[in-house]
């Protein structure tokens, strides 16, 4: 779903705008304390992530820290590969198991 804000698509974000009912959920962030609002999908790296990489077996989860002597928030997000059993440096990407990753750079 899009999420109003942003304007950006996310598999993980539920609004429920009918018959007057303003009804907004990240359905990837939950029990979060501090605990979800909106205005963390400003930052939340997880729209980009999965256009990056739609590997579907890997798992993101995801959570609100807290900035600096407690100011600011942010969405951290974490990633697992339910194949390969490791965590996902970066989600981005992915663990390389399915799709290796060239490295241009590295010597033969
Ligand atoms: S916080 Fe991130 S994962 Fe949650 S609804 Fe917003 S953009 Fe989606």
């Amino acid at each position: 779903m899009r999420v109003p804000t942003t304007g950006k698509e996310c598999p993980y974000f539920y609004g429920d705008y009918h018959r007057g009912k303003h009804h907004e959920e990240c359905r990837l962030i939950e029990n979060s304390d501090p605990p979800w609002q909106i205005k963390h999908c400003k930052t939340c790296p997880v729209p980009d992530i999965v256009m990056a990489n739609s590997c579907p077996h890997m798992i993101l989860s995801g959570e609100i820290k807290k900035g600096f002597l407690g100011f600011g928030q942010k969405v951290k997000i974490s990633a697992y590969c339910t194949k390969s059993h490791q965590v996902v440096e970066d989600p981005f990407v992915g663990c390389s198991e399915c799709h290796p990753i060239l490295n241009l750079f590295k010597e033969p």
